[in-house]
């Protein structure tokens, strides 16, 4: 454990590594808590079936950088928990509750939602804890994906990033891989601008149709249980050729490591607007900003679920939720890009000394470095 510990720590964290296993509900997770220094940490409890310490451990640390760079009053952390999200419901309620059991005594830990996990997952969390965000509506909560927090933000990332671009949104055409709470709003907000969606994949696969896929007409497939390739009005790829398509934003809205080494110079795009975590490996992010390819931190775009998080958290409205989103992205997208032509540095050197600097001042007044 200290050994696997000692090949990611540093001087930030992780402040602590918690595995849990609960064998009579098939129960194993992992959660990290990076750093504390801010406040207590928010971060997102995900469900997949290949979830690793360090998956989770690069997810908390994004945490920590996420929330600092938004000036919020919370560290970084993260859970994950191995399974099928579309298990039975009843198998994968007890698997929450007593993840959510176990870490009673961790206060320094708040869930929230992430892939695999929604806002009836916290609502068991906090029956049992009273510790999540993201819960729904009749337990005074804001419902993050439901309302599309996250997509909100990501939209005012990418309008703001594509003025940087010299370009206009109205007719741009974008690539949205995910079409979960994440990737579904993005296209619904960005299309209600006028942006064309030409290309979307699932975990099953992806179509393209570069006279644009009508977002009502997805979404409603989609919430309708079925997945994008059923839609009639496109040519069905693979996930693969996702890359390959020709646009000027490509939205990652899935997985970690999407865009890596050995395909980065496939895409034919202007500007990578990161709905998902960690989606861009660092070597290719490098690769895109020689290019000329705005690549935005991802701990930047994508910072609106745990703003409306931690809104929620705080008490505030639904509205005043979504306008500090709103109001935090597209300060932080400016200003990010702006660091980063005055200091001839990428977008994320530029995110990552402004977060850096806001954990490093908060650890000054604190007695332990990182908690
Ligand atoms: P979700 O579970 O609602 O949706 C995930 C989508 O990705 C689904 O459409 C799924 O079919 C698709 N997918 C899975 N594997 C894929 C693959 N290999 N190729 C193409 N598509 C694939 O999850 P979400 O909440 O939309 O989160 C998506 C990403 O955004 C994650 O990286 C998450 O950490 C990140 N994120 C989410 C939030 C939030 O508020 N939900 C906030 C910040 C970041």
């Amino acid at each position: 454990m200290i050994d696997n510990m000692l090949n990611y720590a540093d001087d930030l964290g992780p402040l602590k590594i918690i595995h849990v296993h609960e064998p009579s509900v098939g129960l194993q997770g992992i959660v990290v808590i990076d750093n504390i220094a801010i406040g207590p940490s928010i971060g997102g409890m995900r469900m997949a079936e290949d979830v690793s310490t360090e998956e989770c451990f690069r997810l908390a640390r994004t945490m920590t950088f996420k929330n600092a760079a938004a000036g919020l009053p919370h560290g970084g952390g993260k859970s994950v928990f191995h399974g099928d999200p579309a298990m039975p419901k009843q198998d994968k309620e007890r698997r929450i509750r007593a993840f959510a059991c176990a870490l009673r005594d961790t206060v320094e830990y708040i869930f929230g939602p992430d892939m695999g996990t929604d806002e009836e997952c916290m609502a068991w969390i906090h029956d049992e804890i009273g510790r999540a965000t993201g819960l729904p509506r009749e337990l005074g909560g804001i419902p993050l994906d439901e309302i599309g927090a996250t997509g909100w933000g990501v939209r005012h990332a990418t309008e703001v990033a594509l003025e940087f671009c010299n370009l206009g949104i109205k007719g741009t055409r974008m690539v949205i891989q995910g079409f979960g709470a994440v990737g579904m709003h993005a296209a619904k907000f960005l299309g209600e601008q006028g942006a064309n969606l030409v290309g979307v994949a699932d975990s099953r696969g992806s179509i393209a149709n570069p006279k644009g896929i009508d977002i009502d007409a997805l979404i409603g497939l989609v919430k309708s249980g079925k997945s994008v390739i059923e839609y009639e009005d496109g040519e069905k790829q693979n996930q693969d050729a996702l890359i390959d398509i020709e646009c000027e934003i490509w939205i990652p809205a899935a997985r970690p490591d999407v865009v890596h080494k050995g395909n980065v110079e496939r895409l034919k795009t202007r500007l990578i607007s990161p709905g998902a975590n960690i989606a861009v490996t660092d070597e290719a992010e490098r690769f895109l900003n020689n290019k000329g390819i705005i690549c935005l931190p991802d701990f930047i775009a994508n910072a609106g679920g745990v703003i409306c998080a931690a809104m929620e958290w705080q008490g505030a409205s639904e509205i005043v939720a979504m306008q500090t989103v709103k109001e935090k992205v597209r300060h932080n997208t400016r200003r990010v890009l702006e660091d980063s032509r005055a200091d001839h540095c990428t977008p994320r050197e530029a995110a990552l000394k402004l977060a850096e600097q806001r954990v490093r001042a908060a650890m000054r007044h604190r007695r332990w470095s990182a908690f």
